[in-house]
């Protein structure tokens, strides 16, 4: 009797999950009353079926109800960067290495006479801070940025990225200053002076951070300090940190640039490392942000370049 009991429970579940899952089409019904009985909207339908025609649907059809490909699922995808960026050597040397250029060419700089103070603009995400704790959190989970972004934030956690401390309090020593460039919000600059702070960053204040402004473009604001500093060096882990030309440009375009400009990387701009997001993404979705996980699980796919054995 207790076995057939659990059995029938089993079976109860069983045919729970699947009805929230999945829908049988009736007589009578439409796509509009399935959607609204269900909370969803015809576009989700349409979108979670691959329904070419929205008017088109038989009795005993059998419709999903929950999208078939995840956030949950496109976050697997992050396993391997984030390991790599928390967990390999290579990471940490390319950092030194960066910040290691930078302080050859500030000393360069040094022996050349100047009348402005000397300045080095920096990022501050994935630059000098390091926030993969926060990116690796979404694993596992159907969340993506910006949940949880602005506690994260609040919280300070974030770690020095390796080279970055030394070479800025160096600039400092010398008579130079830094400025942290950042698109946090202004919502979280007294928490990422504290975090700043905390590390031993030099600079870390009001004047020196400038936090996002009405837009994310950070010309203006490197045109701010251009006015009444030597711009030594900028240092960044995305083409936007360096120029505003890298905006909205595709995957090939943004490529073209980078050649174009090829005598500033290791000059005047530093690049760090960042395989786990960056525009570099944006351009794969044409920075159409807004695509379901499976559009953009398919858009990535779409851009590797693959050679496959066959036998
Ligand atoms: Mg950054």
């Amino acid at each position: 009797m207790k076995k057939l009991i659990v059995v029938l429970l089993v079976i109860l579940f069983a045919t729970l999950l699947l009805s929230t899952e999945f829908y049988i089409v009736k007589e009578g019904d439409t796509l509009s009353k399935i959607a609204k009985e269900n909370g969803l909207t015809v576009e989700e339908l349409v979108q979670y079926n691959n329904l070419e025609n929205p008017d088109l649907i038989f009795v005993g059809q059998k419709l999903r109800l929950t999208p078939k490909y995840t956030q949950k699922d496109l976050n697997e995808q992050l396993v391997m960067s984030i390991l790599w960026y928390q967990n390999s050597g290579e990471m940490r040397a390319l950092a030194y290495q960066a910040f290691n250029v930078a302080k050859l060419i500030y000393d360069m700089d040094l022996k050349e006479e100047a009348t402005q103070t000397r300045a080095v603009i920096v990022d501050v995400d994935e630059t000098v801070l390091n926030n993969s704790p926060y990116d690796a959190g979404h694993i596992g989970t159907e969340h993506a940025y910006p949940v949880g972004w602005t506690e994260w934030c609040e919280a300070r956690l974030a770690t020095a990225i390796p080279g970055a401390v030394e070479f800025l309090n160096y600039v400092a020593k010398t008579g130079g200053e830094v400025f942290y460039i950042t698109n946090r919000k202004e919502n979280v600059k007294q928490a990422t002076i504290d975090n700043l702070k905390m590390l031993g960053f030099p600079f870390a204040d009001e004047e020196h951070v400038l936090t996002r402004t009405t837009t994310s473009d950070k010309e203006p604001r490197r045109q701010m300090v251009a006015k009444k500093y030597r711009i030594v060096l900028l240092m960044g882990d995305n083409l936007n940190d360096f120029s505003s030309l890298f905006a909205k440009k595709s995957v090939e375009e943004r490529a073209a640039l980078v050649d174009k400009m090829k005598e500033m990387w290791g000059t005047k701009f530093i690049v760090l490392p960042n395989p786990i997001y960056g525009d570099w993404e944006g351009a794969i979705y044409n920075y159409n942000w807004g695509l379901s996980p499976e559009e953009k699980d398919k858009a990535r796919k779409e851009h590797l370049f693959m050679w496959k054995y066959e036998q």
